[in-house]
């Protein structure tokens, strides 16, 4: 069985399933609790009518746990549901993956029948290529548009804070111009691997959104914590010294933190990164090397 130790895992697995099917569910079993849809499969759309399908279908796509049923729609056309089995921390849940019936639920190449891929994929090897940045080894774009919506729904549902903030390496193009693209790249990797070291918190994750900008996401972390971070950070690599083939050179980071906080869960993922970054533009507005 599949086991993952987060339910934030589980719908980075999902929402990316989700872009090769109609939509995808993860369910408690227990009680039958829908931890995440990427579709509303109840209302007047859906019949809630189910028919699970015994025989040789059901070992067809994920080994022997895997189950088939139907779900109808109002007028009644099928769509296939594939169940898997997946364990989130102690809890017994099930991972859906619903196509209209018409639609061989294959998947990630396309070709009818290849379950390996999807097997692949739900043991991780597909998805650490997906989510992971290949330059730096950190988590990539599609990992902050998919867990970052999580985390703050995390934090709706459990009245608690979070932070991001948002770094830019300041004059990070001279870098490139004096020392050469390769040494910028070597560069990106060991601030990467520098911020990495220094966010601990096992909640907590760093993510390269792009060139030489990066979005570290701290759950349960109040405004003025993540001040502190970001400026510990900012400290760590000022005095950090990058080495290069013709010697080491220094460097500034600028940052820029946004926060929700209890009573204030107004922001969806969008404005909290889209603010972050309004924060970092102020940093280096104000000469950069600094902390907004
Ligand atoms: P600022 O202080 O305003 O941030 O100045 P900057 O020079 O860092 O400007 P900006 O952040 O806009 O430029 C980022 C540069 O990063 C632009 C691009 O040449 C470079 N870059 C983006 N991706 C990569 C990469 O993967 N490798 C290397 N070596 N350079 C990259
Ligand atoms: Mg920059």
């Amino acid at each position: 069985m599949l086991k993952l130790d987060h339910l934030e895992e589980a719908v980075a697995k999902a929402a990316f399933l989700k872009e090769f099917c109609f939509g995808v569910r993860i369910i408690r079993l227990e009680d039958g609790a829908e931890l995440y849809s990427s579709i509303p499969l109840s209302g007047e759309d859906f019949s809630h009518r189910r028919v699970s399908i015994e025989g040789n279908t059901t070992s067809q796509f994920s080994g022997s746990q895997s189950e088939r049923s139907y779900f109808f729609g109002k007028n009644h056309e099928a769509y296939e549901i594939t169940s898997v089995p997946v364990l989130i921390g102690d809890q017994r849940c099930s991972l859906e993956m619903i196509q209209p019936h018409s639609r061989v639920i294959s998947t990630i190449t396309g070709q009818s029948g290849d379950m390996l891929d999807t097997e692949r994929y739900l043991s991780g090897t597909i998805g650490n290529l997906v989510l992971k940045d290949t330059l730096t080894g950190l988590f990539n774009r599609r990992y902050i548009d998919e867990y970052l919506p999580a985390a703050l729904g995390a934090a709706y549902d459990q009245g608690q804070p979070l932070s991001v903030i948002f770094a830019d390496i300041d004059q990070f193009k001279q870098v490139n111009d004096k020392h050469g693209h390769l040494a910028g790249d070597l560069v990106l990797q060991h601030v990467a691997q520098l911020l990495q070291k220094k966010i601990r918190r096992t909640d907590s994750w760093v993510a390269r959104y792009g060139g030489d900008e990066f979005v570290i996401c701290l759950p349960g972390v109040d405004h003025a914590s993540a001040q502190r971070i970001a400026n510990r950070l900012r400290l760590a690599i000022m005095s950090e010294r990058f080495p290069l083939e013709n010697g080491a050179i220094n460097l500034t980071c600028s940052f820029g933190v946004q926060s929700v906080e209890k009573n204030d869960f107004q922001l969806s993922a969008l404005m909290l990164l889209h603010r972050a970054d309004e924060r970092l533009y102020q940093a280096k507005h104000a000469g950069r090397n600094t902390v907004m």
